[in-house]
């Protein structure tokens, strides 16, 4: 099955914005005016972007093979074994609104479009999965596995996940860089899978000052 390109618009509200920024909407102060500036300029240009497949499981004694492609990573095979069908994807807050972001010299500017990019991921991840949920998992409970936070599958684990989404460059303007690191960097890459209750990583994983961690720390082992 060929990647799926999946776009939705994102809106920027002004309350929950200055919420995101830390910062107090003030209609004397020149802050908020920055604020609200570059909210207009981002809602003409942004356009965040994902890419997705259905993909079938295998679980081999070397890994977790998906389309084809071996995941040699322990925390695949454990978690899905049983699964027929996952789905693995890309998204981020789109190549637009990160040029546009480096334009700023103005550690203020700079920083508001910074967090603007950041609610965008953020917006357009939560319609993203609720898109998932409805039209793949029939509005049913779902999780996700994502590399890089964890041992059991480490940030090299781009490699055979971006090969797997074949065209996410081409697609979605993500690419990766040699490090392995996602460009846009305001991105997420992982495998959405069904599952009886939410699984996150962040429940075993040990960055405990980690500013999105979505679950609590319970133990290392998974
Ligand atoms: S705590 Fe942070 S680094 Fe760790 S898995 Fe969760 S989001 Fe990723």
């Amino acid at each position: 099955m060929d990647s799926i390109l999946y776009t939705a618009p994102v809106s920027f509200p002004e309350e929950a914005l200055f919420k995101a920024l830390k910062m107090e909407y003030d209609p004397d102060r020149e802050e908020t005016d920055i604020v609200l500036e570059l909210r207009e300029e981002a809602l003409k240009i942004a356009s965040p972007k994902a890419i997705y497949k259905e993909s079938t499981v295998e679980i081999t004694d070397r890994g977790t093979i998906l389309d084809g492609i071996l995941f040699p990573h322990s925390l695949l095979a454990k978690k899905l074994a049983g699964q027929k069908v996952v789905y693995p994807y890309a998204l981020s807050c789109g190549v637009e609104l990160d040029k546009w972001s480096q334009g700023f010299t103005d550690p203020l500017e700079a920083y508001v479009a910074d967090g603007i990019k950041v609610f965008a991921l953020y917006q357009f991840m939560g319609e993203f999965r609720q898109y998932i949920k409805e039209t793949r998992f029939g509005g049913g409970t779902f999780s996700a596995l994502n590399p890089g936070s964890l041992g059991e599958w480490p940030i090299e684990g781009q490699l055979p996940l971006f090969a797997l989404l074949g065209d996410a460059g081409t697609k979605a303007g993500i690419t990766l860089t040699k490090d392995y690191l996602m460009v846009p960097t305001k991105a997420s890459s992982g495998i959405f899978f069904a599952s009886d209750t939410e699984y996150h990583n962040c429940s075993h994983c040990p960055r405990l000052d980690c500013p999105n961690r979505r679950a609590e720390f319970t133990s290392i082992e998974i």
